[in-house]
């Protein structure tokens, strides 16, 4: 038995870029042999911002899920799962809807920040106000006392600690408030060197095939001052050194800095080697990806048992609730 209980999850976007892998994807592999972990595809959390084009979510979710497990999410460790097929998540919303005041929600600074980064759609909806009390029930349904985050997310599990607080105050005590766990994980950088995203279009996919990631290697920014073979490089600033540093598993970098600044190797043979490292990283998680391809009832058969799993938790705590609120 685990004593702490961890909640994290990711809207389906499909297949993810090998940024994921190396950031949240690595860490919740990790963290799947420490914590009681519930990791869950928060389809609903989607349509917040995206409810006109739903009819890929489902094909979406299937290709996430396929490179959670390749990665190594273990259902025998985990539980993995979709926000919708546990009904609870809509009830225990509703409920803390209820006790949650309007200003916090309008002063969520990532509510101000998306309104304004996405105001060509017409998000100015009931449902994506309320989207950080459908995040905290997430977390709260399960009880979960830590939640790995980035700094970025901060403000969200405060406010899922101060609407905790507020229910077991109003009510009793039936939540604990949550910590946020933040880990040391690798960021790799998009092949331009900006953060890797796919709405810069400078990722690289989990699934990515050999010569896909080939040609995006070649397409890496190096050190611009070299024109010749031999001229002195700058691996500090190339992103195909920062590749190394990410890829490298026995640590050759040190080896390659020196001649690249010696201007004995060049960027392409450089790059070609790069290449290989990567597609050798990535060959048994490919291999897995395929075998899960070929045979999507596993998938089916792991999210309805996380969802099963899931929902008798959530009921446990649900009940809880209706019986602190009398109804
Ligand atoms: Fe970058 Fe390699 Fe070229 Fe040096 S040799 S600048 S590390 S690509």
């Amino acid at each position: 038995m685990k004593s702490h209980v961890v909640m994290s999850g990711m809207r389906p976007t499909g297949r993810l870029h090998m940024g994921n892998m190396m950031g949240a994807l690595t860490n919740w592999v990790k963290l799947q042999n420490d914590y009681d972990c519930f990791f869950v595809v928060v389809d609903w959390h989607a349509l917040t911002t995206g409810y006109e084009n739903t009819h890929d979510i489902k094909e979406n979710i299937r290709q996430m899920v396929i490179d959670w497990i390749s990665v190594g999410l273990d259902p025998e460790k985990c539980n993995i799962f979709i926000q919708s097929h546990v009904k609870q998540h809509a009830e225990l919303h509703l409920l803390l809807s209820m006790i949650t005041p309007l200003s916090w929600l309008e002063r969520c600074p990532t509510y101000k920040e998306q309104l304004k980064q996405l105001e060509s759609k017409e998000i100015n909806t009931y449902g994506f106000l309320g989207y950080p009390v459908l995040m905290a029930t997430d977390i709260l349904i399960y009880k979960a006392d830590k939640v790995p985050v980035g700094k970025d997310q901060e403000a969200h599990i405060e406010l899922t600690r101060e609407i905790a607080r507020r229910f077991n105050y109003i009510y009793k005590p039936v939540f604990p408030e949550p910590e946020a766990l933040y880990t040391e994980f690798k960021v790799l950088p998009g092949i331009d060197g900006r953060k890797m995203s796919k709405s810069y279009d400078n990722y690289i996919e989990i699934s990515a095939s050999p010569e896909t990631i080939r040609q995006k290697v070649r397409m890496m920014i190096t050190d611009p001052a070299r024109i010749r073979k031999n001229d002195p490089g700058h691996p500090d600033i190339c992103n195909v050194y920062a590749y190394y540093n990410i890829f490298d598993e026995n640590d050759n970098t040190k080896e390659l800095k020196e001649v690249c600044e010696k201007g004995q190797i060049g960027c392409v043979e450089c790059e070609k080697k790069l290449a290989s490292l990567i597609i050798d990283k990535m060959e048994p998680i490919h291999q897995k990806r395929k075998e899960l391809e070929k045979n999507t009832t596993i998938i089916d058969e792991i999210l309805n048992n996380g969802a099963k799993h899931a929902r008798s938790v959530a009921e446990r705590t649900l009940e809880e609730v209706r019986k602190a609120m009398k109804i």
